[in-house]
């Protein structure tokens, strides 16, 4: 049974590439009908952020991207959050320690600071605690049983480090990546389990992945050279047959391609990187989302799939059952995704114009409550129903559609006033009565046919109406066809805009 897992640190929002990889995880994990936990990598309490565990819920509940495991659900091997699960990690590293595969290591913060120093040239200006160097430091490689059990009886601080072989040639299968090679003696002897008891991330990963018995293991390519600590730790706890198979996903780039999008670049460029606002708790520093600019999750999400993967055909919109029939990751690319916020917008106008009114209406009720206007909700449905064509973003919403809402405050009287004649305005004195004879709420056509048989009658061009009625309502050129626009408004509130234009 297939078994994928997220595993966040709580350390902040969550950036693009994180809900991509929530979502392969999630739509690898629903075509194989297996199961998506989610798991809280909460082990280095120095970057323990408060409530980014419950932005990271949230962000999952509005992506529609829910675990059948988690903190919050509970599961059949919770705890879900490593803090929690602290005191069986212990073991393993000691039993690496028997095994020869990991020492304890006493080194002080102090010792550690002018090892570095001592042995920092330009050649190799942070030097690792690793095959070369750990032959000069306070570890039980380098003393007696008693003096490590005296050490030990002490409760001298120590942490637990993994013995990184000299020389030897790691290799795995990557799913997207194929054969992928490392040189042991290049990595440094990682700690496994910290001076406090806490496990690292090296360590809790495996551990964890072993007890959840998850099968596949997908998360971005910055994870990579932490591989062949993994690998090293499930061959020597003797799991190695029941390790996860592999897959780094590839970068998401910034625009221009030229490396790794980061948080600045949306800022720079003024487009949004995480999901959801995040606002740090310490620095107060706000972070803008997808959500609040008025994205769609269901927008969201197909624009994020197309970073990094395809059907193999030019499609582009896919709904969800669509993306978990055809989810692979042999079709995930190897090389990294350019974001093009234009493309990200043009996927979110595809789903907005295709989106019923009623539904854009309770997500855009609530944006307009933030701008202190009250609407009921078939109003605004109607509203939605004119101007969803002309919307990118929900938060467009209002530019396009305040005039339904309040009476234009400014008009653009050079549109108007150069043609503007004793024939025109006596037309629109003359109809304003003449509108009392239709309900309060009239249709459209209606509206159109009056204002068309008296056009007629005195002999003007409907055409050259149209443009001062539409200034009169909406106070500019542009919008949905203003005989609409005055049915929405309904009579009398037409009547008052007429009167105050022509006054
Ligand atoms: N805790 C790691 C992170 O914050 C997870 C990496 C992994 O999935 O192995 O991204």
């Amino acid at each position: 049974k297939v078994r994928v897992r997220f595993a966040p640190s709580p350390t902040g929002g969550l950036h693009l590439g994180g809900v991509r990889t929530v979502l392969f995880n999630y739509l690898f994990a629903k075509h194989h009908k297996g199961e998506f936990v989610l798991r809280i990598e909460d082990t280095d309490q120095t970057r323990y952020v408060p409530g980014a565990e419950e932005y990271i819920n949230e962000c999952l509940r509005w992506c529609g991207l829910e675990p059948d495991e988690s903190p919050e659900k509970g599961g059949p091997y919770e705890p879900y959050r490593q803090s929690e699960r602290k005191a069986l990690y212990r073991q393993y590293a000691e039993k690496l320690v028997a095994s020869g595969h990991a020492y304890y290591a006493f080194d002080t913060p102090e010792e550690l600071e002018s090892f570095r120093e001592k042995y920092k040239s330009p050649e190799n200006p942070s030097p690792q605690y690793d095959h070369r160097t750990r032959v000069k430091m306070r570890n039980s490689l380098n003393m007696t049983e008693t003096e490590l059990k005296a050490l030990l009886d002490q409760q001298t601080p120590h942490v637990i480090r993994i013995k990184m072989p000299e020389n030897e040639t790691l290799s795995f299968t990557d799913m997207i990546r194929g054969e992928v090679s490392f040189h042991t003696g290049l990595v440094d002897d990682k700690v496994l389990l910290k001076a406090d008891g806490m496990p690292t991330y090296h360590l809790a990963v495996v551990v964890d992945d072993y007890l959840m018995k998850i099968t596949h293991a997908f998360r971005g390519e910055e994870w990579l050279p932490s591989a062949p600590v993994h690998i090293l730790l499930w061959k020597y706890l003797g799991w190695e047959s029941e390790m996860p198979e592999w897959a780094h996903l590839p970068l998401i780039l910034k625009p221009d391609g030229n490396g790794k999008l980061s948080k600045r670049d949306g800022d720079r460029l003024g487009f949004p990187v995480y999901a959801m606002n995040w606002k740090d708790p310490k620095s107060g520093e706000l972070t803008k989302g997808f959500r609040e600019l008025g994205f769609l999750p269901e927008a969201f999400i197909n624009m994020l799939v197309m970073l990094g993967w395809n059907d193999g055909t030019e499609q582009e919109i896919f709904t969800m059952e669509e993306l978990i029939a055809k989810f692979s990751m042999d079709r995930v690319h190897k090389a990294g995704a350019k974001f093009d916020f234009e493309k990200a917008k043009w996927f979110n106008h595809q789903y907005i114009h295709h989106k019923d009114n009623q539904s854009l209406a309770t997500l855009l009720q609530p944006m307009l409550a933030e701008k202190d206007v009250h609407a009921d909700l078939g109003f605004i449905a109607t509203v939605a129903g004119l101007v969803k064509e002309r919307l990118y973003v929900l938060s467009e919403f209002w530019e396009h559609s305040f005039f339904f809402f309040e009476r234009p405050t400014a008009h653009d009287a050079a549109a108007v006033v150069p043609k503007w004649n004793a024939d025109k305005e006596k037309f629109f004195t003359t109809w304003l009565p003449k509108l009392d004879k239709l309900p309060k709420q009239p249709a459209a056509t209606d509206l159109e046919a009056s204002f068309k048989e008296l056009a007629a009658e005195m002999g003007i061009k409907v055409g050259e109406l149209q443009l001062p009625f539409r200034i009169m309502l909406t106070g500019g050129k542009f919008g949905p066809p203003v005989f609409d626009i005055a049915a929405t408004l309904g009579v009398t509130e037409t009547q008052k805009r007429i009167a105050i234009g022509v006054d």
